[in-house]
């Protein structure tokens, strides 16, 4: 129950939200992410998403990818189980389990199956839901369909995607007024990424503290979406799984600065740096 419009996420308000792994937590009780996502080509982008999920604490995660990715994930991180439909890209969403959160979108593409595939799935969809990327582009070409996202979906737009959604702006003030009324409009939650990324929740603007341009190389944006996704699986509550994840994820880039060079920081160093960055929570 926010007060305000305008919260600067600081480390007290992140320590806050931040809830340590009970001792006699187990994996079942850590939660299971779904991460969906990736097209030929793109498999490196649901890889990310689903490790930064695992790193994020939760206790288990489900890579839905297309065929043409499972030796590489089973390869690149062990740690996953591995779903898969269509050859190249998703064609149809069907799964057997009870994730407690789901992830959809990175390098997920935009064949016309796939966003049939979206449709369907977004039809039936109902635990905590983050939509990312491509899944993104496909609500933005379809927009009757942001009438499907179960309450406080999180998306997580790069201004790029943000504008295509609910389009342009002039000023940022103009931004902030349009993203209120749009996560209003469909009771959802925006993260608008940017070296200043804003967390839009009833309301309310949540500014992001943590990050900097060693995140400005491709790939982070995916880890982004691992990282709340398996905070939700945690049992995060959405709008403190945005934040929170947004906090962590500029945090990894903040310790990782001290470390290694901006020029040399790449998405799967997000991942690297999560343990640390979690050092830092308290
Ligand atoms: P994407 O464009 O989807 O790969 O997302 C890029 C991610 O990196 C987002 O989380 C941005 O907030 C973050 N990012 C990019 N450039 C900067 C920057 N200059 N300072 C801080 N964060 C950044
Ligand atoms: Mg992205």
């Amino acid at each position: 129950n926010y007060v305000s419009d305008y919260y600067l996420v600081s480390p007290a308000h992140a320590n806050q939200i931040y809830h340590p792994i009970q001792p006699h937590a187990h994996k079942g009780t850590q939660g299971h992410a779904l991460i969906i996502g990736g097209s030929y080509g793109k498999i490196g982008a649901v890889c990310l998403a689903a490790k930064a999920a695992l790193k994020s604490g939760c206790g288990l995660v489900t890579a839905y990818i297309p065929k043409c990715g499972y030796n590489v994930m089973q390869t690149a991180f062990p740690e996953a189980m591995v779903l898969t439909d269509g050859d190249e890209y998703i064609t149809k969403i069907g799964f057997d389990l009870q994730p407690k959160a789901i992830g959809i979108g990175p390098g997920i593409g935009q064949h016309l199956e796939t966003q049939q595939a979206i449709k369907e799935f977004l039809s039936k969809v109902n635990v905590p839901l983050v939509i990312d990327a491509d899944a993104l582009n496909i609500l933005s070409s379809n927009k009757e369909w942001l009438e499907l996202l179960p309450e406080n979906t999180i998306l997580t737009p790069h201004p790029k995607e943000l504008e295509r959604l609910m389009g342009g702006w002039d000023t940022d003030f103009d931004k902030i007024e349009k993203m209120k009324v749009f996560t209003k409009q469909h009771n959802i939650i925006l993260v608008a990424k940017d070296a200043h990324t804003m967390v839009v929740y009833k309301g309310s603007i949540f500014i992001n503290t943590t990050g900097n341009a060693a995140l400005a190389t491709g790939g982070t944006g995916d880890t982004l979406t691992g990282i709340i996704t398996g905070l939700l699986a945690q049992g995060y509550e959405a709008a403190h799984a945005a934040i929170f994840g947004v906090y962590l994820h500029g945090l990894t880039a903040d310790v990782a600065i001290s470390e290694t060079s901006m020029q040399a920081f790449t998405a799967m160093d997000v991942v690297t740096y999560l343990g640390k960055a979690y050092l830092k929570i308290e």
